[in-house]
């Protein structure tokens, strides 16, 4: 889940995610814009 920094709502489902080496990254849409969470894989 992550919260958008334009309106403050949250988001629970990412419009796209993958891996990046040893980092998954969840893409989220909101506001038409894109932001981005990184999760460090264990
Ligand atoms: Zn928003």
């Amino acid at each position: 889940m992550a919260m958008c920094p334009n309106c403050g709502k949250e988001i629970q489902t990412p419009s796209k995610e993958w891996d990046l080496g040893k980092i998954h990254v969840k893409q989220y849409e909101c506001c038409g814009k894109k932001f981005r969470e990184y999760e460090k894989k264990v």
